[in-house]
């Protein structure tokens, strides 16, 4: 295989440059592939637009005429724009998107049509989607519905609906579903807490903005490595001499041939309305990261999974491959998706930002603490929302957030915080200045300082939202979302609730407010952590401190079905129970896939490239030491280099059979979370590392002319 090598090598070393066309202004292009409100003012009536506009702003349902209106408007707009087809867009539970396409062509007709019924509603052939057990497959019964909150888009000569997928007895098949429902629960929860404060609050929204991080390589030298192509990750591979210890690559000039696919994707991106806005190198040497401006969460979460199929499409014109796997490369840093979260009112206040007056720090303490109260009292159930075989090989690993849920908040909020708790007992009279009193006036208004950032919590306060960094790079953020919403609308209902009864006892009501704030500042203080969170020291004093630190997917998706959790989600009404259990049967079956395939990648490779080549090279050695043994030399180094490679590709025998042999066992375990478990321990645990060091090792001692692999440094600069 070794001949592949090289002419993947010689391919990634010559291609011709591909030429990207300028677009010009951005403004002249952005949001051209999009109908959105601005398309439907223009080519709706004012009374339907107006129905329309209402509907979207109030997640109201649409009535039949205006589909019908809406859909034949749309359907105008997309041919005059070269669209032949339609398809509801939807994330099933895979992770990724689906679509099926219809012709607008009515061959019957002679026409194109498109009625509002099949803009409301469809019903894909669903049947081979994960379903967790809620549909058996000979009544493969689901369908799509329009979410009008997400606007229409045009891609390739299809135009796309976003929609949610729900089962034909109701429960959710996708991942939209159960996020539109969390937004809503905040929306509520977040409303009346609002209006202790300001009664022209009757609406708040969830933002979103998600950095993106990726690995790029060339689509040939991809393409070679049978790991990355069936487990989206290397098994194998020695560290290069150099990896990303220089931290030259960081900030640095982006290679060019990344520099022409970043601007051709971005086009590709603005003009689907996605606001990509920010591009540069990360941490590790081809590693790179986009992030657009925040929008609203739905949207942002849309527009996120069409961004990385975006991503995915443009590379192939660019002869590249984006890895979005959490952990492509040993030793090198993980990806990640860092949702950046805030809530912002209908009067366009962001509830996470410090302000210049004591009285409004005060709705902003309440959110701040409210949501560390929230991150407190879920933290299980915030990290099984990122749980992944990917993320796994991220979170406490090198340069990873730890699978510990810890809140970052800076010195100066923290002081806030311990001031606020210390000065609880404080009596505040009449004609006192309360907030000078309980030490909340010296809130600046911009916590925006850089130096206070810290790159290592997983959860981190930045200013003026917050940002959740433990996100896989993969990870749809609908479901971290989802979580995160549903748990500080929880929190807010709670925090309104104890606010009201102590009014109710004659309690002035900010120091009602105070008072509640105060006791979530108490019981959450463990969440809180300013300090290395990537070090040993933080893992123990965490253990100290109670909080849980579970390293693996399987155990960690048990936080879904606590008792907490459960009546938590059904008091929302965000996932009812046999939505929760398909979906952790789901996540089980599909850790199981992932470390399945990987095993097998591991024994194919091993088998039929590492141990040959090996062996091959020992042989042409044994040769070597004859020769020299004839001429009367004897070389020790070459001796000890073949009882080396000996030692190895014994060792490989051995581990490979042996892991073959435990697959096959845990193959008939019935219980999915305890196959899922068994998996974890016994073929991950037991095999992977103990594998993966002997193949490194001959990496570094068989001929490089020999070696079958791509190797790290032959992927990691391209330029
Ligand atoms: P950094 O790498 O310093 O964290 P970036 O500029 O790369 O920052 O990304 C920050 C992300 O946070 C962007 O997507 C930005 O739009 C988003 N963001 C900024 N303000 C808010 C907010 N109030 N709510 C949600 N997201 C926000
Ligand atoms: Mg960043």
């Amino acid at each position: 295989m070794a001949h592949l090598r090289f002419k993947a090598l010689d391919l990634a070393n010559n291609r011709s440059k591909i030429k990207v066309e300028s677009q010009g202004k951005i403004s002249d292009y952005f949001a051209s592939d999009v109908f959105g409100l601005k398309q439907m003012q223009e080519l709706l009536s004012p009374d339907v637009f107006k129905k329309v506009k209402k509907a979207i702003d109030e997640g109201l349902k649409i009535d039949d005429d205006t589909a019908d209106a809406v859909a034949s408007a749309a359907k105008s707009w997309a041919i005059s724009k070269g669209a032949t087809h339609f398809t509801h867009w939807f994330q099933p539970l895979t992770g990724s998107t689906a679509e099926k396409h219809d012709t607008f062509f009515d061959a019957h007709a002679g026409i194109e049509k498109f009625k509002g019924t099949a803009l409301v509603q469809q019903e894909p052939d669903a049947s081979s989607f994960p379903n967790g057990g809620i549909r058996s497959t000979f009544e493969a019964r689901g369908y799509t519905a329009w979410d009008p909150s997400s606007p229409m888009f045009i891609y390739g000569v299809t135009l796309c609906i976003p929609t949610v997928f729900v089962a034909y007895t109701g429960e959710a098949l996708d991942n939209k579903a159960p996020l539109l429902k969390a937004v809503e629960a905040v929306d509520k929860a977040a409303t009346q807490v609002c209006q202790l404060f300001d009664k022209k609050v009757t609406r708040v929204k969830a933002s979103l903005g998600c950095e993106q991080e990726y690995f790029v390589i060339d689509k040939a030298l991809f393409a070679s490595r049978p790991d990355l192509v069936m487990a989206g990750r290397t098994v194998f591979g020695h560290n290069p001499a150099r990896g990303q210890q220089l931290d030259d690559h960081y900030f640095g000039s982006i290679p060019p041939r990344i520099y022409d696919f970043m601007k051709d994707f971005e086009t590709s991106a603005l003009k689907l309305g996605i606001p990509v806005s920010t591009r540069h190198n990360e941490v590790a040497p081809s590693q790179f990261e986009v992030a657009p401006v925040f929008e609203d969460i739905n949207v942002a979460t849309d527009h996120n999974q069409l961004l990385m199929d975006v991503m995915s499409k443009v590379a192939e014109r660019h002869r590249l491959k984006v890895l979005f796997h959490e952990k492509p490369f040993a030793g090198l840093n993980g990806s990640g998706k860092h949702n950046n979260w805030s809530l912002i009112t209908n009067t366009g206040v962001n509830l996470f930002q410090p302000s210049s007056s004591a009285r409004e720090n005060l709705l902003f303490l309440t959110f701040l603490v409210t949501t560390i109260k929230a991150v407190h009292d879920n933290a299980e159930l915030l990290r099984a929302s990122i749980a992944s075989a990917g993320n796994d090989h991220r979170l406490g690993a090198n340069e990873a957030p730890p699978a510990i849920m810890s809140v970052f908040l800076g010195s100066q909020l923290n002081s806030v915080l311990d001031e606020l708790e210390k000065n609880g007992n404080i009596k505040v009279e009449k004609g006192d200045n309360m907030y000078m009193k309980l030490g909340i006036d010296k809130i600046p208004p911009i916590i925006l300082d850089n130096t206070d950032r810290n790159r290592t919590s997983p959860f981190a306060f930045t200013g003026n939202k917050f940002e959740f960094r433990a996100v896989g790079s993969t990870d749809n953020p609908a479901t971290p979302m989802t979580i995160l919403n549903a748990i500080v609308a929880d929190q807010l209902n709670d925090f309104y609730s104890a606010v009201q009864k102590e009014m109710k006892k004659g309690t002035d009501k900010r120091l009602a407010i105070v008072g509640v704030l105060r006791k979530y500042i108490k019981d959450s203080k463990n969440v809180r952590f300013e300090g290395d969170g990537y070090s040993e020291e933080w893992v123990k004093e965490a253990k100290k401190r109670g909080l849980a630190n579970v390293k693996d997917t399987p155990r960690a998706l048990d936080a879904y079905l606590s008792e907490k959790s459960r009546k938590l989600f059904a008091k929302l009404n965000i996932l009812n129970e046999i939505e929760l259990e398909a979906r952790n049967e789901i996540q089980w079956e599909n850790y199981i896939m992932k470390v399945q395939i990987e095993s097998r990648v591991m024994g194919d490779l091993v088998q039929n490239h590492i141990i040959p080549t090996a062996v091959a090279y020992q042989n042409k050695l044994i040769q070597n030491a004859k020769g020299l043994k004839e001429v009367g030399v004897n070389n020790k180094q070459v001796v000890s280099t073949i009882e080396s490679i000996s030692k190895h590709i014994e060792i490989l025998h051995t581990e490979i059979e042996n892991m073959t042999e435990e697959r096959k066992r845990i193959n008939k375990i019935e219980d999915t979370r305890k196959k899922a478990i068994a998996y974890c321990d016994d073929v991950k645990g037991k095999y992977f590392e103990k594998i993966r060091y002997s193949v490194d090792k001959l990496e570094l001692v068989v001929d490089d002319e020999d070696w079958p692999l791509v190797k790290y440094r032959e992927m990691l600069f391209l330029r």
